[in-house]
C-alpha cells in the first residue's frame, strides 16, 4: 500500500520558488506522472518526496504517516535515476542485490529475490556482467531491477528513458507500463515528454513554473485543458491558439477574428463582443472546399509519410491542419477549413483560464458571459 499526499508543499531556493504550494493526492496503484518544461520543478518536487531535499514549507504524507522529516532510508520508496547510478565494480547481480545487502538480510533471501526480481525483468542471463557490459537498455532494466528487489510501496522515477534511443524508449514504455500493472505498486513518474506522459499515465500532473496547471488523465488534460497552457503544451504539433472575439449573431455565438468564423452552438446573447484566445486542434480542421469556418492560404506542407501537416495563414493566424496524405492540395493555393463548435476551445485572454461557453447547461454559460464581460 502506497498513498502519497503532497500538502502545499513549497520549496525555495534563496528568493526563488522552485516548488509553489503543490497539493497532489496520489492514490495506492497510480501510475502518476509529473510533467512540464525544463525547470518548472519536477526533479525538486520529486526529491522532495525522496527525502533528497527538504521542502521549505508543507507536508509529505506516505499511507497517512507524516514522512516530512525522515531520512530517505526510511521512506519506503525506491528511486529510478535518469543516470542508472549502477555500481561499474559489481555484476548485475550485487547491483541488484545491493539495497538488501545494506539491510543485512541473509544471503539466501538476497540470492532468491535477485533471482526473482532479474526474471520478472529478462535479466537472468545477464547476471554475471558488469554494467559496461550491458547495453542502455538493459542498464536501464538493471536500476529498475535495484528498485523492485525490495518491494518498496511506491516507485519515484526521474527521466528513467531519457538515456535510451527514440525504438527502445518507445518499447521500454511498454515494458513499464506491464510492469505497473503486473506490480500494482505506486509508480511517480517524471518526463518532459508529452507522449511518455500520455501513454503511461493513469494521471497526469502539468507543472509550469513550480504550479500544478491541471491534474488529470491524459484523455481530461487533451480534450478538456483547464488552462491556455495546458492546450499548448499536450499534443504534437501543439493546438492552434489565436486572438479572437465571441460575438452574438442572431441570438447565437461566434467566434470571429479576420479569415475565421466560427458557430460555437451557442444560443445566447451578449451585451458586447467579448476578447478570447480560441484554440483548435490541427485534428480537428478538415480541408473542405463548402467549409466555411477558415478561409486561408497555404503557406507550407510537410509530409509526415502516413499524413500531411497543411499550414494555413488566415488573416494574422498561422493555422496547422493534419490531414491524411495525400491531401491534394499545393503552397500558395486558397483553401476553406470546416470545424466543429465541440472542437473549439476557448481561454480568457488574461487569465489563460478556460471558458465554459460550450458546456451546454445554459448556467455556466451565463457565467462565462459575465466573467469575461466583467
Ligand atoms: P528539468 O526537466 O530541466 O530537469 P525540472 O522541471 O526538473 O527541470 P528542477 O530541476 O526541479 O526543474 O528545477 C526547478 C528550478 O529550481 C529551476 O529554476 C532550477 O534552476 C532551480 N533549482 C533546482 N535545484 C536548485 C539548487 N540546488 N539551487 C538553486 N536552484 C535550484
Amino acid at each position: 500500500m502506497a498513498r502519497l499526499q503532497i500538502d502545499a508543499v513549497s520549496k525555495k531556493f534563496g528568493a526563488d520558488y522552485a516548488v509553489r504550494e503543490v497539493n497532489l493526492d496520489i492514490a495506492d496503484g497510480e501510475f502518476l506522472v509529473l510533467l512540464g518544461p525544463s525547470g518548472c520543478g519536477k526533479s525538486t518536487l520529486l526529491r522532495m518526496i525522496a527525502g533528497l531535499e527538504q521542502p521549505s514549507e508543507g507536508r509529505i504524507l506516505l499511507d497517512g504517516n507524516d514522512i516530512t522529516d525522515e531520512v530517505p532510508q526510511r521512506r519506503d520508496l525506491a528511486m529510478v535515476f535518469q543516470s542508472y547510478a549502477l555500481y561499474p565494480h559489481l555484476s548485475v547481480a550485487k547491483n541488484i542485490g545491493f539495497p538488501l545487502r545494506a539491510r543485512r538480510r541473509p544471503r539466501a533471501q538476497i540470492a532468491q529475490r535477485v533471482s526473482e526480481v532479474a526474471a520478472t525483468l529478462e535479466l537472468s542471463a545477464l547476471l554475471e556482467r558488469r554494467p559496461a557490459a550491458l547495453s542502455g537498455g538493459q542498464r536501464q532494466r538493471v536500476a529498475l531491477a535495484r528498485a523492485m528487489v525490495r518491494d518498496p510501496g511506491a516507485f519515484l522515477m526521474d527521466e528513467p528513458l531519457s538515456n535510451l534511443d527514440a525504438k527502445l524508449r518507445s518499447a521500454t514504455r511498454g515494458e513499464l507500463i506491464a510492469l505497473h500493472r503486473r506490480l500494482g505498486a505506486t509508480f511517480l513518474y517524471v518526463t518532459h515528454d508529452q507522449v511518455e506522459a500520455m501513454t503511461m499515465a493513469t494521471r497526469i500532473a502539468l507543472l509550469n513554473g513550480g504550479q500544478i496547471e491541471q491534474v488529470g488523465t491524459p484523455e481530461e488534460l487533451y480534450d478538456r485543458p483547464r488552462t491556455a497552457f495546458v492546450a499548448g503544451f499536450l499534443g504534437s504539433p501543439p493546438m492552434n491558439l489565436f486572438p479572437a472575439q465571441v460575438v452574438s449573431q442572431d441570438g447565437a455565438l461566434r467566434v470571429r477574428t479576420e479569415g475565421i468564423d466560427v458557430a460555437l452552438g451557442i444560443d445566447a446573447e451578449l451585451p458586447a463582443d467579448t476578447e478570447v484566445l480560441a484554440g483548435i486542434r490541427p485534428e480537428r480542421l478538415r480541408i473542405d472546399p463548402t467549409g466555411t469556418a477558415v478561409r486561408g492560404r497555404i503557406t507550407m506542407v510537410e509530409n509526415l509519410g502516413s499524413e500531411e501537416l497543411v499550414h494555413v495563414s488566415a488573416g494574422d493566424v498561422e493555422l496547422c491542419v493534419r490531414a491524411t496524405r495525400p491531401a491534394g492540395v499545393a503552397v500558395g493555393e486558397d483553401i476553406a477549413l470546416r470545424t466543429d463548435p465541440a472542437d473549439i476551445h476557448l481561454f480568457d485572454k488574461a487569465s489563460g483560464l478556460r471558458l465554459t461557453w460550450q458546456e451546454p447547461e445554459t448556467a455556466a454559460v451565463q457565467d462565462a458571459v459575465a466573467v469575461s464581460v466583467a
